[in-house]
């Protein structure tokens, strides 16, 4: 089957938009059960994620850049940072990742919010 680019792209949109926006939703101050949730998820993500070539290279970018899971900020940061490769590896704009603090929004307001999830 032909590579269909459009096709790629939109999955890739959504897939950094899920991510960014969960790690907006994480805890300030997770739990070693929350962050240890988070580390799997995006190990599972790596593994799994429905484009080869998309999963090997971050599978390898992981080990490089291992997942930040201590903390919001930290969580966020380090995506925006490995979404940030990833533009750079396709000559991307790079993101101003000091601006990453409200771009997020799961338009969920406050509720579960002491659950940060
Ligand atoms: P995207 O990169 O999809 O970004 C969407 C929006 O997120 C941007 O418009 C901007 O508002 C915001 N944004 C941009 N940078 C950041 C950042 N650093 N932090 C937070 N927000 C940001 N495509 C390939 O062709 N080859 C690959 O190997 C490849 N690997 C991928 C690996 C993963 C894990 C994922 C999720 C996607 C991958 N993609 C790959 C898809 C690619 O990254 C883009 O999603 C796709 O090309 C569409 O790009 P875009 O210009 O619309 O913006």
């Amino acid at each position: 089957k032909l590579e269909n680019a459009t096709a790629k792209a939109e999955l890739g949109r959504a897939s950094w938009k899920l991510l960014h926006t969960m790690m907006a939703r994480f805890p300030e101050k997770p739990t070693a059960d929350e962050s240890q949730a988070l580390k799997s998820y995006i190990q599972l993500f790596s593994r799994l994620y429905p484009c080869g070539d998309c999963a090997k290279h971050f599978q390898s970018m992981l080990k490089q850049y291992p997942p930040q899971v201590g903390s919001r900020n930290s969580a966020a940061g380090w995506a925006c940072f490995v979404h940030n490769q990833v533009n750079e590896r396709l000559h991307k704009e790079l993101f101003d990742c000091n601006k990453i603090g409200d771009f997020y929004d799961c338009g969920c307001g406050e509720e579960d919010k002491t659950k940060g999830a």
